[in-house]
């Protein structure tokens, strides 16, 4: 068993990507071809923003939504402390300092009360200036974008939402990706919607960030590409990887994420009750790029994690490192204010095997032997 069965994908997929991948061979416009273009409009109206700028990969689409903002020095950037590292990384890659903040017991995404906590820490130490957020939308549900985005206005600070696990995912009718001033995802192969590769979006509804982003992303080019008017990357997706993508979306919206719900369903079914499912507020979609539960303690949950590896059942610990744990932050002044949810959570936390082509017999296997518990 996989725990993200990219070959079963394929599988399924495999004419169309076959021909997507043969197609942009042979046009031999391997950099910004017209499938580039083409993908980005799509991914915009699927998410609901005006305009998305396709990068090399999510950590790419952070920095240039940080540049695009002119976030620097002396800037304070508020993020979760239990997330992937390049939400973090980025924020210092730029210059800036992170700011962690813990984050809820039950959706593992940034809690609006310790972020205010942290906002107002920050203000009263008078030594960096507040400037952004960066919210994460962990294991594919949207943070609460709803008191962040209040938070965001209360103290006049940019809202970067990090989607990179999140794309797919839903508040009320408002799709991942469309929250906050700007939002970024990741098309690495293991996320909900991934490609053969590295690849990156950034998503905006303003002409003018949009403009910038197009030029960050291309060695800070003005009108005239060879007209270098600000310091940027090289950061483009390439033209195979949007003909691969343009395929892979069209399955994400036809079925893919309605699978992705069944499963999760079926999980929480069959586990309910054993140990903690993923919680998903009223109103909230998850896209589930992870399906994690919560065991009792560490012991529990390493037991556990022997045996189904003992059973050829592959599984995950998202993260067993907060961001204040990690070692090139001991000198970061925040990483000594306490995350006691953060730290729980990375203690007792499992993910699960997840993608659309899991089997209803794989999804029960695996039940049974959480369930057993012996
Ligand atoms: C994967 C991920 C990123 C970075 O994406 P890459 O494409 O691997 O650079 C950033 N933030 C989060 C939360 C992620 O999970």
């Amino acid at each position: 068993m996989q725990f993200i069965d990219l070959k079963r994908q394929y599988k399924a997929l495999e004419p169309a990507i076959n021909k997507a991948v043969q197609e942009a061979i042979e046009s031999a416009h391997f950099i910004m071809g017209p499938e580039v273009r083409a993908l980005e409009e799509k991914l915009a109206e699927y998410v609901g923003r005006k305009y998305c700028v396709t990068c090399a990969n999510g950590t790419d689409a952070l920095r240039l939504a940080l540049a695009a903002y002119d976030i620097k020095k002396g800037d304070a950037v508020f993020v979760p402390t239990f997330t992937f590292y390049a939400s973090a990384e980025v924020i210092s890659l730029v210059g800036a300092v992170p700011v962690f903040v813990d984050v809820d017991p039950r959706t593992y995404n940034i809690c609006p009360r310790s972020l205010r906590e942290a906002i107002e820490r920050v203000k009263k130490e008078e030594k960096l200036r507040p400037r952004a957020i960066i919210a994460v939308d962990l294991f594919g549900l949207p943070a609460d974008y709803p008191a962040i985005e209040k938070l965001a206005i209360e103290y006049n600070l940019l809202l970067i939402e990090d989607g990179a696990q999140g794309f797919g995912g839903m508040i009320g009718e408002k799709r991942a990706c469309s929250f906050g001033d700007i939002a970024t995802t990741s098309f690495f192969p293991a996320k909900p919607l991934g490609c053969y590769g590295d690849g990156g979006a950034v998503f905006t509804d303003e002409e003018k960030v949009k403009d910038l982003l197009e030029s960050l992303k291309v060695h800070g080019k003005g009108q005239d590409k060879y007209d270098n008017v600000r310091i940027g990357l090289n950061s483009r997706l390439d033209t195979m990887q949007a003909a691969i993508l343009s395929v892979k979306l069209k399955a994400f919206r036809e079925y893919e994420m309605k699978r992705r719900q069944e499963i999760a369903k079926l999980y929480d079914l069959l586990l309910g009750g054993t140990v903690d499912v993923p919680h998903i507020p009223e109103g909230y979609v998850s896209s589930y790029a992870q399906y994690s539960i919560l065991l009792k303690d560490e012991v529990e949950r390493d037991q556990l994690q022997k045996k189904l590896s003992e059973c050829s059942v592959p599984s995950m610990i998202y993260y067993k490192k907060s961001m204040h744990q990690q070692t090139v932050y001991r000198n970061n002044s925040s990483a000594y204010w306490g995350f006691p949810n953060a730290e729980t959570v990375s203690q007792r936390i499992l993910s699960l095997p997840m993608h659309p082509y899991l089997t209803e017999d794989e999804v029960t296997y695996i039940c049974k032997l959480i369930a057993e518990k012996d």
